[in-house]
């Protein structure tokens, strides 16, 4: 159905049912009943959210799909179009939608016309603060110590074949940033209005359209490789440069008057002007952090996850959540998220980041220590599933100091690469022999390209976080049998799914704090856990950025 020519509004309808073989036109009639609506005054309904409903109903597992479905009604709906709607409204049932935020901004500041801002970091907390400015007519340089995309994979084969890593180009710098070799999951817990432009963006780089509405949404390595040299062509159109394999070393910065005010930047390829700058440097940038404490920037530690990643056959999940593994035939491999809330004197602990179909990989930049993550491809074929286990150390508790956290995480990825062998090898047990604190006299078969071989997972962690994520085994064994179970795989360490340091910003102006026109984002910052959460942070302080102009200067 189209939209007629008088304006319109949206409204969510929620969490309407749909069966696994329930065709989506279905959901046409329903939402016009729930919201008490006559079929005809929709004119037009898109699904706003789909998910895979598998939970136990009495002991019964029954599946279906819960959508959200989004109409929209003349404007005036509200108003004229009756009772029943109204009481939907009261009710719940169905909520107001606001209008899906722009990327650009149609006035920025004026001080920006002519301006240079420099975006340091291609993650995308850069690439969106970078879109959104060039969107609104700023001039953009983008940079990023690693390489463009065909150059990074040609570093990180290399790295597989030889076991020499380059500490320029891997999975972690480059091209895209962190997200670059991973399972793409592109869902978030916050609700943000930049959600839609950016998942828009994506979807016209070449992602599915179905990323707008699933709540499983993931692109997938190979897809993600596809979709970044569109975005790149797209923001090279709009004027950006992007400077590859340059690396920031350090601010130049004018401190006369009050705060200070970023001029340009220092980079390993010589200065660069610029009259703003967005840091999206991502959490495992330490040496460019460190150069910027010493010239004043303010760093505070925070919160970070600390565990390992689980690795079981895809099959047994699929089993585990359809109840049938040959349902994975039609709704796509299963996925699991779980908690374990603390007690028993043993912290809280959860999975994180699982990866359907995917592959357990070495999510590092440094020689010498060893991180573990996971990424999958878009079609989740490989028969093997892994997430993160992890438990949170709060801020302060790993010893003073801003650095303190990042020390004991180094420290810990050092134990695991010495015990691994040293050749990015890595430490494995079977969860069943961790819960029983024994050695693992045989291993099965892992994703892990680089090779595992039996460790005491149980005696290299802390005990606290042993302890937590012990229990938290226990727990999902009550909750799907066989999951701490012998083919249940601990492979480690599983130390960066979230940084260990802040970058104190003003709240309204997102600016850093001290400074008249520099940008914390992303990760890096402390503010954003996850691609989509990146990204929105980036846009949201370019729009910031776009609002305050580039500092008093020159205002
Ligand atoms: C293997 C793996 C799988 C993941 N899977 C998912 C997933 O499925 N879903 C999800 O939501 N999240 C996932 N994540 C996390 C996600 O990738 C990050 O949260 C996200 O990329 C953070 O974005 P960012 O832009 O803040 O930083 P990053 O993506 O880390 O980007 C920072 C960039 O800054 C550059 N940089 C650093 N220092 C300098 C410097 N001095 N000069 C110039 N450039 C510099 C780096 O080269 C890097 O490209 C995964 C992470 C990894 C490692």
């Amino acid at each position: 159905m189209t939209a007629g020519s008088r304006a319109t509004a949206s409204w969510r309808v929620l969490n309407l049912p749909l069966g696994l073989d329930e065709p989506e036109s279905a959901l046409h009639q329903r939402a016009a009943e729930r919201a008490g609506v006559a079929p005809e005054a929709i004119r037009s309904l898109s699904i706003g959210h789909k998910a895979l409903d598998a939970r136990r109903r009495g002991g019964d597992q029954s599946l279906r799909f819960v959508v959200h479905v989004d109409l929209h009604l003349d404007a005036d709906f509200e108003a004229t179009g009756g009772g029943r709607f109204r009481q939907a409204l009261r009710s719940g049932r169905v909520v107001a939608r606001s209008a899906p935020a722009e990327l650009g901004f149609e006035n920025p500041h004026p001080s920006l016309r002519g301006a240079r801002v420099a975006v340091i970091g291609a993650g995308p907390a850069g690439l969106f603060a970078g879109l959104a400015l060039a969107r609104s007519g700023v001039e953009v340089d983008l940079i990023d110590r690693g390489p463009a995309l065909t150059e990074r994979s040609r570093a990180l084969a290399h790295f597989l074949s030889t076991r020499s890593l380059d500490p320029e180009a891997n999975l972690l710098y480059g091209e895209g940033g962190a997200g670059t070799y991973s399972d793409g999951k592109i869902y978030t817990r916050v609700d943000h209005p930049l959600e839609a432009p950016i998942l828009a963006e994506w979807v016209a780089c070449g992602a599915p359209a179905a990323i707008a509405y699933d709540a499983r949404a993931h692109i997938g390595t190979d897809r993600l490789h596809r979709i970044l040299p569109r975005m790149r062509a797209g923001m090279e159109a709009l004027g950006v440069r992007f400077h590859w394999g340059v690396r920031l070393e350090e601010l130049v910065i004018d401190s006369t008057g009050g705060s200070a005010r970023v001029r340009g930047i220092r980079t390993s390829q010589g200065e660069l002007p610029c009259q703003a700058a967005i840091l999206a440097l991502g959490h495992s940038a330490r040496d460019t952090l460190e150069s910027l404490a010493v010239q004043g920037v303010v760093l505070g530690s925070k919160p970070f996850q600390l565990g390992v990643r689980i690795e079981h056959p895809q099959r047994f999940i699929d089993g585990a959540r359809f109840g049938d593994p040959a349902l994975a035939q039609r709704l796509g491999a299963a996925y699991y998220s779980l908690t374990s809330k603390a007690g028993g004197g043993a912290s809280a602990a959860h999975s994180f980041c699982m990866c359907p179909g995917g592959q357990i990989v070495a999510s590092v930049n440094q020689p010498g220590l060893l991180c573990t993550n996971g990424m999958s491809n878009s079609r989740h074929s490989s028969p093997y599933a892994n997430a993160a286990l992890v438990t949170t150390l709060g801020a302060g508790e790993t010893g003073p100091g801003v650095f303190a956290g990042v020390d004991y995480r180094e420290a810990l990825e050092r134990r695991f690469f010495d015990e691994g062998g040293g050749d990015w090898t890595a430490p494995a047990q079977r969860a069943d022999d961790f819960l029983a604190g024994r050695a693992s006299a045989g291993l099965g078969s892992s994703s892990y390209k680089m090779g595992i071989r039996p460790g005491r997972i149980d005696a290299l962690l802390p005990p606290r976080v042993r302890a937590a994520l012990g229990r938290a085994l226990a727990h999902f064994e009550r909750q799907i049998p066989g999951y701490a179970g012998p083919e249940a795989l601990l492979v480690g360490i599983e130390s960066r799914s979230s940084g260990a340091i802040r970058m104190p910003r003003d709240d309204i102006s997102r600016r850093a704090e001290g400074f008249e026109n520099l940008y914390p984002v992303g990760e890096g910052a402390g503010y954003a856990g996850g691609i989509m959460s990146a990204a929105i942070d980036g846009a949201r302080s370019a729009h910031a950025l776009l609002e305050n102009g580039i500092g008093h200067g020159t205002e």
